[in-house]
C-alpha cells in the first residue's frame, strides 16, 4: 500500500467531518492543533502541514493490515476469525478484592498489578472514570492507582492523547489497554516511530479489551444525567444477551436501562470496525458469557504468553480451559463483526474494491462479503 501523505485538513475532512472519528485520541496532544473536548477531537486553529502524524495514526484513515500483522506476528493478515492467537482460556484474579473491584473477572487489573510489582513495567497507561463518570486516561505508576481504573466505563476515551503527551527520550516501561480501535491505532505508531515523542519501543505490554461498540461521550453521558443520579453510580455492566439492559450500579443496589435506548448513543464509526477481540494486542481479554466472574483471554504474542505465565506462577490468576461451546461462540461473534462492518462499509461506499480504511487481501475481502 502507498503511503497516504495527507495531514490535519485531510484527517477533519475524511474522518472527523465524516462521523468516523473513535476519539482514540491518537491525533492528539502531540501538536498544538488537535486535542479532545468534551467527547470530541476538536481543531484549535489550522495547520497546514501536508504529511502528518495526526492522519498517519489515526485508526480510521488506510491501514495495511498486512504490514501492521507483520508487525506484531512476523506474518501477514490471517483468516482466523478472532486474529492470530497462540492460545485462548479462561481466567480470573485469586484476589477476591479485584475481582469484586474489576468488571468480570479483574484479570487486566491482575495482570497489571504483578507487571508493576515484578519490575517488567514502571506504569500503565489506562482509562479511569472520572467523577462525572466520563472516562478519562490515567498514567498508573503504583497498584493503587491499577486499582482505580479498574472496571469498564463504556464510553470511548481519548487515551492515546494522553500517550501522545508521555515525556520523549523517557526511559520508562509501559503497559497500555485499550479497546480495538486504539490498540490498531497503537499498532500504526509501532509502524512509523511517532516523531519526537514517547518510543512505541518502551510499550512492554499491550493488553486490548474485547469490544462490540463504544458510547459517544458527548450524547451519552447527558442522556445518563437526564434518566437517573448519575453522581453516586459506582459500576456499569452491559450483561450478556438476552438481558438487553445496561445496568448502573450505586451503593443501594442498580439501576437498568433498557439497551435499545443506550444503543442510539453508540459511536458511529464502531459500525465499520472489523475488530471485536484486540486484533493486534499481546494479550485479549473479554467477558466470559455465561460464567460469572471470569474473564476470556487471547494469548497473541510471546510477550503476552510472558505476563500470563507470570500471574499464574506467581499465584495472581486462575486459569482454566475454556470450554470448546464458549471459544466456538466467541469465533462466531468475531466473525459477526467481521462480515457486518465490511457490508456496513460497502454500502457506504457503494463499491467492494473502496473498503474505507481497511487494507485487505481481496481474497481475505471477498470471502468475508459473500
Ligand atoms: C467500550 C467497551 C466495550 C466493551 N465491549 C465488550 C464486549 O462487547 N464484549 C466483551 O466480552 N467485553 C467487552 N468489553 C471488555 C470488558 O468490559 C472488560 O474490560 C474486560 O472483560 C476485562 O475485564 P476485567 O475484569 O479483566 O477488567 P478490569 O480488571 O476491571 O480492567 C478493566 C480495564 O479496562 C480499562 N478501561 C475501562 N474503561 C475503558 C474505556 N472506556 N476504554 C478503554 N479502556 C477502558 C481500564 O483501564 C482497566 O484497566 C468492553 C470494554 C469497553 C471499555
Amino acid at each position: 500500500m502507498i503511503k497516504e501523505t495527507k495531514g490535519c485538513k485531510e484527517l477533519i475532512s475524511e474522518v472527523i467531518e465524516k462521523n468516523l472519528c473513535c476519539l482514540c485520541g491518537a491525533c492528539a496532544g502531540s501538536c498544538p492543533y488537535l486535542t479532545s473536548y468534551k467527547g470530541r477531537i476538536v481543531q484549535m486553529d489550522s495547520c497546514t502541514l501536508a504529511d502528518g502524524q495526526c492522519y498517519q495514526y489515526c485508526p480510521r484513515t488506510p491501514v495495511d493490515m498486512d504490514a501492521l500483522s507483520r508487525q506484531v506476528f512476523d506474518g501477514p493478515y490471517g483468516e482466523e476469525e478472532m486474529g492470530t492467537f497462540q492460545e485462548v482460556f479462561m481466567s480470573r484474579s485469586q484476589d477476591s478484592s479485584v475481582r469484586e473491584k474489576g468488571q468480570y473477572g479483574g484479570t487486566v487489573t491482575t495482570l497489571l498489578s504483578t507487571a508493576l510489582e515484578e519490575g517488567l513495567i514502571d506504569r500503565a497507561l489506562l482509562t479511569r472514570t472520572g467523577k462525572d463518570k466520563t472516562p478519562k486516561p490515567l498514567v498508573a505508576g503504583n497498584i493503587s492507582e491499577v486499582l482505580e481504573a479498574a472496571g469498564s466505563n463504556y464510553m470511548a476515551c481519548s487515551v492515546l492523547e494522553a500517550y501522545n503527551r508521555l515525556p520523549e527520550g523517557n526511559s520508562d516501561r509501559l503497559a497500555l489497554v485499550g479497546v480495538p480501535c486504539q490498540i490498531l491505532a497503537f499498532g500504526k505508531m509501532r509502524l512509523e516511530q511517532p516523531r519526537h515523542r514517547f518510543s512505541t519501543d518502551r510499550v512492554a505490554f499491550v493488553i486490548g479489551l474485547f469490544c462490540t461498540w463504544a458510547l459517544s461521550p458527548a450524547g451519552f453521558h447527558d442522556f445518563l444525567k437526564n434518566s437517573l443520579n448519575l453522581s453516586s453510580a459506582t459500576r456499569f455492566d452491559i450483561p450478556p444477551p438476552p438481558a438487553n439492559r445496561f445496568d448502573i450500579y450505586n451503593a443501594l443496589g442498580k439501576v437498568s436501562l433498557p439497551l435499545e435506548q443506550v444503543r442510539e448513543h453508540v459511536m458511529p464509526t464502531c459500525a465499520y470496525c472489523l475488530d471485536m477481540t484486540a486484533e493486534f494486542a499481546d494479550v485479549s481479554v473479554g467477558s466470559l458469557e455465561g460464567i460469572e466472574g471470569w474473564n476470556t483471554v487471547i494469548i497473541r504474542t510471546e510477550a503476552g504468553a510472558r505476563l500470563v505465565e507470570m500471574a499464574r506462577a506467581k499465584g495472581k490468576i486462575e486459569i482454566q480451559e475454556l470450554p470448546g461451546d464458549k471459544l466456538a461462540h466467541l469465533k462466531e461473534a468475531a466473525l459477526i463483526k467481521k462480515k457486518r462492518a465490511l457490508k456496513q462499509i460497502v454500502n457506504r461506499t457503494g463499491d467492494k474494491k473502496d473498503l474505507l480504511y481497511v487494507g485487505l487481501s481481496s481474497k481475505l475481502s471477498e470471502k468475508l462479503l459473500a
